[in-house]
């Protein structure tokens, strides 16, 4: 821990006398308008540095450069996107112990999980990188009549906008695929959680990325965010985030037609036949809501359980939930660190009182340690019902709840009753069973016997409430790309 803290100080020390600054053209610049926010650790409040603040007039700038350097980087060969995206990824790995302290630092995430999260962010940019050359090509599908040809051709300048729970790996996400399709980019990452995204900025010029391609504007969602969705340069808008947060941009971006990409909220469900191998399913339960704080829009944080194993399943996973360890982020044992901000602290403990009034059992947790630092004690709901206010709504932290079910047709009926469709995860040993509920069950990507592993060639994005659109593999390249259809007599 001592040693994780020194280093972590060496990486800040940097930002002390300039600040987070945006990055527009290739030139670091505060704020247009001179204003700054700041960003505090959610470990103990410290500060960690001002962050330009930027608005409607930093966006503008940086929607023209991303403009006026999308031409080049578009007709640019593939095979040199190639190179760079992979430059890019080295620039990760080289500087992935940064990244991680910084990004727990600023987040609150253990960094026995984010070590792995800076990784996932050089593969993406690998995996898109190596996609690069042939994204582009079209297809032929010729008739009696007409010699059709199909083509992909970059959108243009896009804006990506990403929130503060991995907000490193996120963004990789997003970004990779975009410059890889030949877009350029304009990204507004999360005001609480702005270090990471400034360094992964670093590495893509040092790695050769023309100026322009990529521009970093910091701010509030309701300034910059805002502006961006309405620019009339920026021709899509990938967004993850809440839901409700999904509608304002949709409404924002309605005068330019903004196409758009959502990944939002969710309330995913696991479910857990008496059949299943419980000791596994017992794992990845945990491992799927009291990992990355609960802070995870994949988690699991409603467990559906049959109620003939009910009793033992739930016993064990309270015994098990005591044990996790709550602590210092940068401590490589932590599994929990603190949550991001006050703001979400109280939105996640005024649930203990909820759970309290909906009438269910607090069997473990329901508590938060003394401060300093926006700490919370893993918890687990048990004997709630469906209906429940802390059954339906998205609480975004170690809370898992855990709810019974009768037989197969009500464990659907209960997954599929809530406003949210991201995931879900069955447990059985069935499989006739397990194809029934998988196709029964709303939801963007399930799991059978499995926590959520991602393969990066399968689509990811949810229904309902839980977003718009997919990405991952050529899914990805769907959303930054324009296909053209051309039919020549013959
Ligand atoms: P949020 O919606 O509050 O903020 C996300 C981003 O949107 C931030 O950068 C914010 O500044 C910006 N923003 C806010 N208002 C805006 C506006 N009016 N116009 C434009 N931009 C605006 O979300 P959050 O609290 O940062 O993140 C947590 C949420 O993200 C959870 O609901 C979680 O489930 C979701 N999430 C979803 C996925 C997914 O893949 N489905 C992944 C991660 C997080």
């Amino acid at each position: 821990l001592d040693r994780n803290i020194s280093t972590l100080q060496r990486h800040l020390d940097r930002f002390a006398d300039t600040g987070i600054l945006n990055r527009i053209n290739g030139q670091s610049l505060p704020a247009r308008s001179g204003e700054w926010f700041d960003t505090h650790s959610p470990v103990d409040e410290s500060h960690i540095a001002r962050v330009a603040r930027g608005g409607a007039a930093d966006i503008d700038a940086a929607a023209k450069a991303a403009a006026d350097a999308f031409p080049a980087w578009r007709d640019m060969a593939g095979t040199e996107r190639k190179k760079i995206l992979h430059a890019i990824a080295d620039g990760i790995v080289a500087r992935a112990e940064e990244i991680a302290l910084c990004e727990c630092w600023d987040t609150g995430q253990a960094l026995r999980f984010m070590s792995k999260a800076a990784l996932r962010g050089a593969d993406n940019f690998r995996f898109f990188a190596d996609r690069a050359p042939a994204a582009r090509d079209g297809q032929m599908l010729p008739s009696a009549t007409l010699m059709n040809v199909t083509t992909r051709t970059p959108l243009g300048p896009v804006g990506i906008i990403t929130p503060w729970n991995t907000p490193f790996m996120l963004s990789t996400w997003k970004i990779a695929p975009a410059l890889a399709a030949g877009c350029t980019v304009v990204h507004k990452p999360a005001e609480f959680s702005p270090l990471t995204a400034r360094i992964l900025m670093e590495i893509a010029e040092e790695a050769g990325l023309p100026p322009g391609v990529w521009n970093l504007v910091n701010g509030l969602g309701e300034e910059a965010g805002k502006a961006l969705t309405e620019h009339p340069a920026i021709k899509a808008i990938a967004f993850v985030g809440e839901s409700r947060t999904g509608s304002m941009i949709m409404k924002q971006g309605a005068d330019t037609l903004k196409r758009v990409h959502f990944e939002l909220g969710g309330k995913n469900p696991v479910i857990v036949f008496d059949d299943a191998d419980q000791d596994r399913a017992l794992d990845a339960a945990i491992f799927m809501i009291y990992s990355l704080n609960g802070e995870r829009c994949t988690s699991s944080s409603r467990l559906l359980v049959q109620d003939s194993i009910a009793d033992n399943f739930e016993e064990k996973l309270a015994a098990r939930v005591n044990n996790i360890k709550v602590g210092h982020p940068l401590d490589p044992q932590t599994e929990i660190g603190p949550l991001i901000h006050k703001v979400h602290f109280d939105k996640v403990t005024s649930y203990f009182d909820i759970a309290r009034q909906n009438g269910a059992t607090i069997a473990a947790g329901g508590t938060a340690p003394d401060g300093p630092g926006h700490y919370v004690n893993p918890t687990l709901f048990t004997h709630a019902t469906n209906d429940m206010t802390v059954a339906q709504e998205e609480i975004f932290g170690p809370v898992l709840t855990s709810i019974r079910f009768k037989d197969e047709d009500e464990a659907i009926a209960l997954a599929n009753e809530t406003q949210y469709g991201l995931t879900a995860y069955v447990w059985t040993n069935d499989i006739t069973r397990a194809m029934r509920t998988t196709q029964a069950i709303e939801a963007g990507m399930i799991w059978v016997n499995s926590e959520n592993v991602r393969h990066l060639p399968t689509p990811f994005g949810g229904v309902k409430a839980s977003g718009i659109g997919r990405d991952g593999g050529d899914w990805s390249f769907d959303f930054y790309m324009e296909t053209k259809h051309v039919g020549f007599a013959t």
